[in-house]
This record gives C-alpha cells, structure tokens and sequence, in this order.
C-alpha cells in the first residue's frame, strides 16, 4: 500500500499474491518483515520503467511450531548483470557507479535485507536478467500460534461458498490473484480479459438461468473501462440487478459519485489486501450488519466503521450544538462539548481528542482565535489534530480563510449529514491516530535495555549498523531539508521512508513514528503538514544518533 502511489505514477501493475495455505495469523516480527519486503518492492519499482512488480509469498515448509515462508518480488525492469548479482548485497553498492546518480538511494537496503533474513535464519538470493527483470527472494522462520484462534478466523467465510462471481481485469497477473484469493474463501470465480468477454458472459449466464450474483471489475482497462462497463450492464435489465464492486489503481476526483450514480457497492484501490477484500465482500453482499446500506464500502469507509472517534466539539448555539452531537453520536463517535473557543483550546490541552469541529463565531474566542492558538502550541511539529470548521457565511473566500487561519477543512451551516461524514472521513483517514502521533518529546528514543537485549547475541552487528546509521542519517536529514525546500513530496517521501526503515532496526519507536506520520503526509501530498513533521523527525534523529553513539560507548568492550 505505502508503494502503490509510487508504482502508480510509473504505470506499473503492482500485485501481491499470497498463497490461501497461509494462515492469517503466524508469529514473528512484523516490522522487519516489512522492512525487507518494501527494501524489495521499492527497488522492484525504481528499476523498472514498465511492465508490473509481484510480491508473492508461498510456504517453504512448515511443521506444527514453526513455519518457512518464501517471499519473492519479480519485476520486469532492466535487471542485473551476473557479474554484479553477489555483490549488490553488500553495503553500499550499486550495479554499477551511474546507478546513483540517476536513482539516488544508499545502496544500503540489501545489506541490510541481509541482516534481517539472517536473523530470522532465512536466505536471501536473486534471479535476473539484463533487460528482462529481476526476482528476488528470501525466506523467514514464523511461529505459528495455538490452533483455536485461527480456527475461528477460517470459519467466517461460509456464506461465501459456491458463490458465482465475474472478475473483469486486463492484467493477467491481477486475474489469478483475484481468482486464488475467491476460490480460497470457496467462491467460483469465472474471469474476463475485458468488457467485451465479461458483458457476454453476464448475458449468457443471465439467459441459463443462472445470473452471477457479483462482479470485480477493474477501473482501468484499455478500450473499455470499468465505469463504461457497468454504464452498460446497467442499461440491460435483466444484468441490472448485480453486486458490483470496483478496484483501481488510483482514485480520481468524482469517482466516488459516479460509483454511487451508478450502483457501486464498494471502490476500492490495488494492490488489495485479501483481508480487505474479504471484508468489502461480506459488506457488499450485506452478510455484515446492514447499517452501511447505500454507502460505498472502501478501504476508508471500512476503517472508519472500525474505529470510533474522540471529537472536540467548539460551538455556542444550543440548536447546532444538539444537532452536531447527534449527528457526531449517531456515526459511533463520541463528543466533548465546548461552549466558546477559550473553553475548546483548555479541553484540547486537557484531553486526547481525534478531531476538532470548530465554529468559527464564538463569543469570547472565536474559532479561527481558538485555532490560532492550538496550531501554536502544536509548533514544532509535535502534533497536527484536524479542526473542521463550521461556518454560517457561505461565502466565497471563507475556505481560504479557514485554510489559512490553519484549519484542514471546512463545512458550511446549516450542517448535512452527508458532508459532515465525508468531510471528516477525508481529514481523518490515512492519518495515524492521535494516540500514535503524540509521543512524548521529553522521552528516551531508545529503549536501551531491550535493543541490548534483542541485540544479545548479535551486539557486534548491532554496533555496526548504529555505525552505519550514523554514518547514512546526516544525508536523509539533507534530503529532508532539501526537499522541504522544493516543496517535493516524492523525495520527502523517500528519505523519510529510509529513516523508517533504519531506525526501525533499533526499535526507535517515536522517530519510526515521525517518519511513518513523515511519509504519511509526504504521500497525500500535504506539505504543510510534512513540513512540521519533518521537524518533528530531525529532532528525534538527534536524540537516537546521541543515544545510539552514547550506548556504543558505554557497551562496546575497551
Ligand atoms: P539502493 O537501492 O539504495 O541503491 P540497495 O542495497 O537496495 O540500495 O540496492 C543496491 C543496488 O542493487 C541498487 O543500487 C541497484 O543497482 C541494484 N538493484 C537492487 N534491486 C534491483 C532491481 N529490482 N532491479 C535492478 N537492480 C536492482
């Protein structure tokens, strides 16, 4: 999901396919696996210009304590020449010496995939051709948990037996995947290669009696695209009746209308994970409590469904102050109220809240004073809680204005339900939440007493990649500082992105945290608040790269 804006931008088909044998639940270290895996992926992307990147993931063997998995990521990019391929696994090398001129990166990402694997007592090797691509591939050693749990998780899919669906995509790649996931939940799935094939299928099964229930169609395809198909389907009546749900590779603005104009049950964005896949299904099909009915299901709209949030409620009128709450209660949240802007800044400080809705005329304080106020004592980028504004004058430049005095959104008095929802869902989704983004500034960044021991036979390998930190970090900080400076999200994102990485190797929780929210931000394309994290990231690199030096001081023999 973190690579897929990046693949997209490329054109690339980017896919994951893993194999329905494989539990749900296995036990290891998720953030080192995924360090590896988007170590993998990122470069799958950076070498290739097109075609598509696959991460599958298969078992290798497996008892009833343990299990070895195997992890390959293929792509079909410029490759690499033999004489190049042992030495790429080394720290700071590249295939050749023009590679980081033109892709940038450390040459440090394989290195340290080296590590990583080794410590899960796995392999890593490669496969790949000049001009044809490369696969990569490394295996891990999971424990695999008590039996019961899992057991329950498998048996929630029954409903879903037998059941005939249509999966529409151009890539070949993207129809067995859909296809081994449905067919591991039971499911019949049938494919088409596009719209012609799936509207001639629709028709010759609607004819035997025997119409498909559901259809997956991709959006984008060439010659006929997805919403055109459905346009289609729709204007037969005997195919109208069908479930349709939609998975591409990029939202565009006015997607979300258009699939409510026609029907669309859920829209939902590649590469799908199979749990999410899963659960757009049973909402789609209405097997999960129907209170959803008539919205379209997504990744966000599920998410939002999962979790309830905490709002800061600022407003004087006692009409729209029943009415917000209610509103605000009825989608599952809960709400403090404030009766004036000096009141809300005084909550904000007190308590943890996930959003702001803020009126704008207040006595005593209003709120782009309250605001003013919040975003001042956020400065230092330590924090950045969305304030929705609510403003009774409809007038043209009121966005900018609530823009400006620092609020993310803003809805217009008297409030619809409707636009209350989708403003606050678009604040709040992809954001971590708030509990995640406030870490204490004061703390440690290293839990030192943990990292020795989950170091304790590997110290020598741990003081080497603090050195190689050291060394690496005051390059990211300058592409940090660079890209700030150009206003370029896509290298923000980069650098943050290898500073997760890398401080994820010493378990540095709050700079994992602030490069992840770093990257989060850089990736929606919201510079201001990339601006303030940034911030936030540099200082909790100084803190790690002091404490790191401090530690290898003090425990290193001599
Ligand atoms: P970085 O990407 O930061 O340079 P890595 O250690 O991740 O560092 O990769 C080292 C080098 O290996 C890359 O610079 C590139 O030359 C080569 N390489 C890695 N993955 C691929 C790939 N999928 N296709 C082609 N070359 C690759």
């Amino acid at each position: 999901k973190v690579l897929a804006l990046r693949a997209h931008k490329k054109g690339l088909e980017l896919a994951c396919s893993v194999a329905a044998e494989i539990p749900d639940t296995l036990l290891g270290d998720p953030g080192r696996l995924r360090q590896i895996l988007v170590n993998l992926v990122g470069n799958a992307i950076k070498f290739t210009e097109r075609g598509e990147v696959i991460a599958r993931v298969a078992i290798e063997s497996a008892t009833e304590e343990e299990m070895f998995l195997h992890v390959s990521v293929t792509d079909t990019g410029m490759g690499i020449p033999p004489d190049q391929q042992e030495r790429i696994f080394e720290a700071f090398s590249q295939a050749d010496g023009s590679t980081t001129r033109k892709f940038g990166g450390s040459g440090l990402g394989l290195a340290i995939s080296v590590q990583l694997v080794d410590l899960m007592d796995g392999r890593i090797w490669l496969e790949s051709e000049v001009g044809r691509g490369s696969t990569f591939h490394f295996t891990a050693r999971l424990g695999r948990p008590a039996e019961t749990a899992e057991a329950s998780r498998r048996e929630r899919p029954v409903e879903l037996r037998g059941l005939r669906v249509l999966i529409v995509d151009d890539n070949a790649t993207n129809r067995l995947i859909l296809e081994q996931m449905l067919t591991s939940w039971r499911m019949r799935p049938h494919v088409a290669s596009g719209a012609v094939d799936a509207l001639r299928q629709l028709r010759e099964a609607s004819q035997a009696g025997a119409a498909f229930p559901l259809l997956l169609t991709d959006v984008n395809m060439p010659d006929v695209d997805g919403f055109t198909l459905i346009e289609r389907i729709k204007e037969e009546p005997s195919l109208a009746s069908i479930t349709i749900m939609m998975l591409t590779s990029a939202g565009e603005r006015g997607d979300a209308a258009r699939c409510r104009a026609l029907g669309v049950t859920a829209y939902l964005t590649k590469p799908i994970r199979q749990s999410e896949l899963l659960d757009a299904i049973l909402t789609s099909l209405g097997s999960i409590p129907a209170e959803r009915s008539g919205q379209l299901v997504t990744v966000h709209s599920m998410r939002e469904q999962r979790r309830p949030l905490h709002i800061l409620l600022a407003e004087d009128n006692v009409v729209n102050q029943t009415l917000a709450t209610r509103l605000l209660e009825k989608g599952g949240h809960s709400v403090v109220l404030a009766v004036n802007g000096r009141e809300a800044v005084e909550t904000w400080k007190r308590e943890r809240f996930d959003l702001i809705l803020m009126d704008v005329q207040m006595p005593e304080m209003g709120g782009f004073e309250a605001t003013a106020a919040i975003r001042h004592a956020e400065l230092g980028g330590m924090m950045h809680i969305p304030i929705v504004a609510m403003t009774a004058r409809a007038m043209a430049g009121d966005r900018e204005s609530c823009l400006e005095a620092g609020m993310d959104a803003y809805v217009a008095k008297p409030i619809s339900a409707a636009e209350l929802v989708t403003t606050i869902e678009s604040v709040v989704s992809g954001r971590p939440s708030v509990r995640e983004e406030r870490v204490s500034p004061a703390g440690p960044a290293l839990d030192r007493p943990a990292l020795l021991e989950r170091y304790a036979e590997h110290r020598d390998l741990l003081f080497e990649i603090a050195a190689l930190f050291a060394a690496q970090a005051p390059s990211w900080i300058a592409a940090v500082d660079a890209a700030v400076a150009r206003g370029d999200a896509g290298g923000l994102a980069s650098a943050a992105h290898a500073l997760r990485g890398s401080a994820a190797n010493f378990m540095a929780t709050e700079t994992v945290d602030a490069a992840f929210c770093l990257e989060t931000a850089a990736g929606k394309g919201d510079l201001i608040l990339a601006g303030r994290t940034a911030e936030r990231l540099k200082k909790s690199v100084e803190r790690l790269l002091r404490e790191l030096a401090e530690m290898s001081e003090r425990e290193t023999p001599g």
